[in-house]
């Protein structure tokens, strides 16, 4: 899926686990048991979904998603104690209006009808219950009686159990009762026709589904969202078409034909449908876009987003990844304009009314509907050749200049992975297309990448960082083409197999094609940010086994577990692995599952089978069905090395520990040999415990070589302090990669209450001599973490007292830095992180800051961001940025301006930020997340924007959907800087009220457990930095 392009690299940070299945459940809480005979033959004849897979919702569900929170709606309007209040501020829109019927989550919530059963119900509901318990105990008990065809076929056929069907629209039946489709038919075809009218912002459509019967079934079920069916015919065989009638049940957006008589296995059927629907107004579906020309003129556009569950939105589908077919893509549109679709164009016609008719090749590969893409819009584009195919890259007109870095890039890749996989890319276009209002960063689809402008457009004349974010988005989506769009998960539960891979990729196939991009590090730090995820209660599986349902679990699956734990865990394995082995397994799984559907377990197969030792499935299998990674602590007697693992939880509330266990493979350099990879020496440890020997004349051992295990060491008082005073004689002696993980591991530590923070100093004390970026940058995040929450606990003197550690700790790296041009990506990263510091935490730089570069002719691309934030802070710049906010036409500049436009501490400004974004327009909405996450790291933003997000949150759901990234985002950071119990109860309070309309997100969960722990860690260090600091 899309990776978010909030961030340069990697793609998320926020996760939590909602402990309890949630939504779609008050319909099923007084129904009978379904139907499970029925339901169990319409789903065993499909390959691709088991029976077991179509999950019910447990019966208790209601009861415990009401006991979160037993107030009505108007109770949110409590007047709470608003934090902005508190410090005097005025919160300027306080005045906007809630509107919970149009959020997206509403319009999925059943019928009010059974959601507010009366007592009568109950009461009839517990007899019906005590009467079927009864009956079923008394054939139990029957003698010579049991529960087979041969035993009590009779008395059980006598008295089935129908399965209860939820209304349709028009008051009938809906005979389906699952939010997943049943497996009886398979789709094989679609022909699509499509007439957008991008005046009225509508469009009209006609879907002609080819199917086969799988099983016998007197019902077929697909997917639809807000699309008016105005017709539909059905024809089986050769028999004459015929009009049929459709049934609607839109809280699980499904429609359904029913028939009189069985449609029989192996027959061939073509449902054919008309209808009309609005171009979609959010970032999904079938949606309008515009732009403002260079001419001032306002340009409209429209494109889709489908994944994961919007294809329904745009035709009639079965829209579940499982559900493969070919499709035959047609679309109408004014001259002017151009069509895109997934495939080459076939051939256009002019239709009586002037327009044009533009026909696409069928797709020669299967391909799932969240798969799908078109649109329409006057882009123009670069093209080139590239082994067979032909890569194009799109922009509105006026950006075409910018598209020359991303063609290059992808052709360098599109070859590398042609190579690298053994199997070449299977279309004969590829075509990636910038689009001006994308919510996502990009967006895989076959043959048609989607990228927001910022994630693909870049300068020729940008920096190297600039460019290395295009680089990143582009290796992601084009790894997808293989790792998703060929081989495909079976269902959402398992999307690790395309974004841990799609993430996995990315860094690899750039280090290996563009080195002077220098990903090693910023892959480092995308693992250390998915152990800090992984290590709350509230994290998940990367292989989830419980439930993944509803739109918003399907939604919350995009999470950094997915994706960057999915990543680390890849990487851990190939460097496990002997060499070669890892990518022959590779190309062996993409062989052997091209154009159909995985499990993990596939996975774990293929690698397993071209090896020689032990299953990869069983090692593997420990790190992605449980939660979490573990905590190896090394002990040493002489030549004696203990090592312990358990499970690394980090829990202020005593949360239960597990006994997980894991293969790990430990790897481990020593004093004699401890840079180059031919030191690395490997144990894999599979118990609890387990002893390892080294020669006594060892004097220390540094374990997880280049952090690429996904596994954190505490090598307890002795092995740190030893490890401490080898760095200080010879900074060398480890590699810089080294270096950052004894950084990340032992400010881990701490959180975990293993180590004081006096140790860490200790440790850090090191740093002073360190010039390296990987290091460097781990410290430096680290310490403005803890800078941040003393900062919002408005701890001045240990604020004061920490940025003169900080200036004096590296100080004078900060000031051997310049100004000029710099070429390394490496250098440009340490040097924006040094110079940033250096301006917030020390005024005397202001002049370097800001006036010295103002004046120069061209500010480098990596320090852009650190001289408009300095200059932001005056109300007079602050208006100038505005104004060349609005006439840039460099997306990598706009971004900057906009994130220094964002840390401005002037409420105003703050609060008129917020509502445009909200509003879009001269700030798009799209970039909403963004601007919260600065505003949060600042002290009078961060207030602000908890106010702003808690009094628009139903605007803000209907733009973003509930469980979506952006939401993620929205609350982790507003969220993770508080750490007192007041807000704690408050951010409790408000997420409770939502119900569901957000109550039940992990998000929420992992916000919670963060302002717990954060107040943990202030009652255990604050007396710490007081005496030490
Ligand atoms: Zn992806």
């Amino acid at each position: 899926m899309p990776c978010s392009a909030d961030r340069q690299s990697g793609c998320f940070h926020s996760n939590t686990r909602a402990s309890l299945p949630r939504n779609m459940i008050e319909n099923s809480m007084f129904e009978e048991e379904p139907d499970v005979v029925d339901l169990a033959k319409d789903s065993t004849a499909f390959p691709a979904l088991e029976p077991d897979e179509v999950v019910y919702e447990p019966r208790s569900s209601r009861l415990l998603v009401r006991g979160l929170g037993e107030n009505d709606l108007d109770d949110e309007e409590e007047d709470y104690e608003s934090s902005a209040r508190l410090l005097g501020m005025s919160f300027i829109n306080r005045s906007s209006t809630h509107n919970p019927s149009s959020s997206p989550y509403n319009r999925q919530a059943p019928p009010r009808l059974c959601s507010c059963p009366s007592a009568r119900m109950l009461v009839v509901g517990v007899f019906i219950l005590v009467l079927v318990a009864s009956m079923a105990m008394a054939l139990y008990f029957l003698p010579g009686c049991t529960f087979t065809k041969a035993g009590c076929g009779k008395a059980n056929s006598s008295t089935p159990m129908e399965p209860s069907y939820p209304n349709s629209t028009n008051g009938e039946l809906f005979p389906w009762n699952e939010i997943r489709l049943p497996a009886s038919v398979r789709p094989v075809n679609y022909d699509l026709s499509l007439t957008p009218n991008l005046t009225s912002m509508t469009f009209t459509g006609r879907t002609v589904i080819n199917m086969t019967i799988l099983h016998d079934t007197k019902r077929i079920v697909l997917h639809s969202s807000e699309l008016i069916i105005t017709k539909a015919t059905f024809q089986v065989g050769e028999d004459k078409s015929v009009e049929v009638k459709v049934l609607e049940y839109k809280p699980w957006q499904q429609i359904a034909v029913s028939f009189l008589e069985d449609l029989k296995v192996g027959q061939v059927c073509v449902l054919t449908l008309d209808y009309a629907a609005n171009l979609s107004h959010t970032y999904d579906g079938f949606y309008n876009s515009s732009y403002n020309d260079k001419t001032g003129a306002k340009r409209v556009l429209a494109a889709t987003q489908f994944e994961p569950q919007a294809a329904r939105k745009a035709f009639p589908c079965f829209d579940e990844p499982a559900f493969k077919a070919t499709f035959l893509v047609r679309i109408t549109r004014e001259p002017g304009y151009i069509t895109l679709s997934n495939m080459p164009q076939a051939k256009t016609t002019t239709l009586p009314s002037g327009l044009l008719e533009d026909e696409f090749e069928q797709t020669g590969v299967n391909m799932s509907t969240y798969l799908v893409a078109f649109i329409v819009a006057n882009f123009t584009s670069i093209t080139r050749n590239v082994s067979n195919t032909l890569v194009s890259v799109y922009s509105v007109p006026e950006k075409k200049e910018h598209t020359h870095y991303a063609l290059d890039t992808a052709s360098t890749l599109l070859h590398f992975y042609n190579t690298f996989f053994h199997i070449d890319y299977p279309l004969r276009k590829l075509d990636l297309v910038a689009i001006p209002d994308f919510l996502a960063g990009a967006m895989e689809n076959w043959g048609l990448i989607t990228f927001r402008e910022t994630s693909l457009l870049v300068g020729n004349q940008s920096s190297p960082l600039d460019k290395q974010l295009i680089a990143n988005v582009v290796a992601h989506e084009l790894a997808h083409q293989w790792f998703g769009n060929l081989v495909t998960m079976r269902w959402w539960n398992d999307l690790w197999l395309n974004e841990g891979f799609a993430t996995y990729w990315q860094y690899t196939s750039l280090m290996t094609e563009f080195p002077q991009l220098d990903l090693g590090n910023v892959f480092l730090g995308v693992r250390f940010k998915a152990l800090a995820k992984d290590s709350l209660n509230s994290s998940h599986p990367v292989s989830v086994s419980s439930q993944v349902t509803t739109p918003e679990q399907v939604s919350e699956m995009f999470d950094s577990v997915t994706y960057e734990k999915g990543a680390s865990l890849l990487l851990m394995l190939k460097t496990t692995l002997p060499d070669g082995q890892f990518r022959k397994g590779l190309i062996k799984y993409l062989d052997k599952y091209r154009g159909s559907n995985t499990v993990t377990e596939d996975l774990w197969n293929s690698l397993t089978q071209v090896g020689v030792q032990e299953s990869v499935s069983d090692m593997m299998r420990t790190w992605t069905l449980q939660n979490g990674f573990p905590l190896v602590t090394v002990s040493r007697k002489g030549g004696h090395v203990t090592l312990t693992q358990e499970h690394f939880l980090l829990s202020a509330d005593n949360a239960t520990h597990t006994s997980n266990l894991w293969h790990i493979p430990v790897t481990y350099v020593n004093d004699s040999c401890s840079s180059a990879p031919s030191c690395r020496q490997i144990f894999t440890l599979r118990n609890k415990t387990a002893t390892l020997n080294v020669s006594d004349s060892v004097k220390w051992l540094k374990f997880n070589y280049m952090n690429t295990g996904f596994y954190i060491v505490h090598y307890g008082d002795e092995g740190w302090a030893t490890l401490i005073d080898a760095l200080k004689t010879d900074i060398n002696t480890l590699t810089p990669h080294d270096r950052a993980s004894l950084i990340h591991n032992i400010f881990a530590l701490s959180r975990l209450g293993r180590v004081s923070f006096r140790q860490v100093l200790n440790l850090l004390d090191y740093a002073t001599n360190e010039t390296e970026t990987a290091p460097l940058t781990e410290a430096l995040s680290q310490l403005s973490s803890v800078y941040r929450l003393l900062d919002k606990r408005q701890e001045q003197r240990l604020v004061a007292r920490m940025k003169v550690y900080i200036w004096g700790h590296f100080g004078q790296l900060m000031d051997s830095q310049d100004w000029g041009e710099e070429e390394s990506v490496s250098k440009q990263e340490l040097r924006s992180v040094l110079l940033e510091m250096a301006c917030i935490y020390n005024k005397e730089y202001i002049y370097f800051c800001w006036f010295k570069n103002i004046y120069t002719f061209k500010i480098p691309g990596d320090l852009q961001r650190v001289v408009f934030s300095t200059a932001a802070q005056s109300d007079l710049r602050w208006l100038s940025l505005m104004e060349a906010y609005s006439s840039t036409t460099y997306d990598s500049e706009k971004r900057k301006i906009l994130q220094a436009l964002a840390s401005t501490q002037d409420p105003q400004s703050i609060v008129w930020i917020l509502s445009t974004g909200l509003e879009g327009g001269i700030i798009q909405t799209q970039e909403l997340p963004l601007v919260i996450s600065t505003m949060s790291d600042g002290f009078a933003g961060h207030l602000l924007v908890w106010d702003f997000v808690k009094e628009n949150w139903d605007r803000i759901i209907e733009k973003f959907p509930v469980g979506s990234y952006p939401i993620q985002s929205i609350i982790k950071s507003t969220t993770s800087q508080f750490s007192t119990q007041t807000h704690l109860e408050e951010v409790q309070g408000f997420f409770s009220n939502l119900k569901e309309r957000g109550s039940q997100m992990r998000s929420v969960q992992e916000a919670l457990e963060t302002i717990r722990l954060n107040q943990l860690w202030m009652d255990r260090n604050l007396p710490t930095l007081r005496i030490w600091l």
